[in-house]
């Protein structure tokens, strides 16, 4: 990854149409505060790039960055982050809603990065989103965020239970800390070898 500026927010699938080029979509999703906006300015080396919780405002928009590569460009879409399916009905995930309707819509979409927490099983949304983008032949890896806390050992354990609650080798769970710069190496190597 060579640069990576903001490109543009868009309120919903339309704003998406009408704002951006005709270029592959790497989307990351996942629920508020698992660490999302860290993980992008991570990915992308810089520090405020994706804005993270401390400062919301673009939160419940869906966020554009153009990033340029050694293989070309493409944008790193930002998901609105969901709630957690227990704090009431109206957090489930709704297929007409941003999270799904971009989804489904969605035409350039190259890979989808679900970001779960390591030190919990994955939530009822998280699941509601894995079925979906498993229903609909979407490329997806799943990244478990927040290794840091955790111990070496305990983070083996919890991705293997993470990977075994989902049906997949705890190898198959992209293991990350934005705090202590892990995981940067291997969402780029599924980036580019998707
Ligand atoms: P988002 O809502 O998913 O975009 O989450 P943010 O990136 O805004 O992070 C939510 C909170 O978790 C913030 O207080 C971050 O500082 C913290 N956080 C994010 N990533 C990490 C991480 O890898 N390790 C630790 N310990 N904290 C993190």
């Amino acid at each position: 990854i060579k640069n990576a500026v903001f490109e543009t927010s868009a309120v919903d699938f339309a704003g998406v149409k009408a704002q951006t080029k005709n270029l592959p979509q790497v989307v990351f999703v996942g629920r508020k505060n698992v660490g999302k906006s860290s993980l992008i300015n991570m990915l992308c080396n810089k520090k405020n790039l994706a804005v993270t919780s401390s400062t919301p405002g673009r939160t419940k928009l869906i966020n554009f960055f153009r990033i340029v590569s050694e293989k070309g460009e493409f944008y790193l879409v930002d998901l609105p982050g969901y709630g957690f399916a227990a704090a009431g009905k109206s957090e489930k995930i709704g297929w007409n809603d941003n999270i799904g309707n971009y989804l489904m819509n969605a035409k350039n979409v190259r890979l989808v990065f679900v970001i779960l927490d390591m030190r919990i099983e994955p939530t009822e949304n998280d699941i509601l989103c894995l079925n979906f983008l498993q229903a609909n032949g979407i490329p997806f890896a799943i990244v478990g965020a927040k290794t840091d806390k955790l111990s070496r050992s305990a983070a083996g354990l919890h991705a293997a239970r993470l990977g075994g609650s989902l049906g997949i080798g705890a190898s198959d769970v992209i293991i990350t800390s934005s705090k202590d710069k892990i995981g940067r190496e291997k969402i780029i190597e599924k980036i580019f070898n998707n």
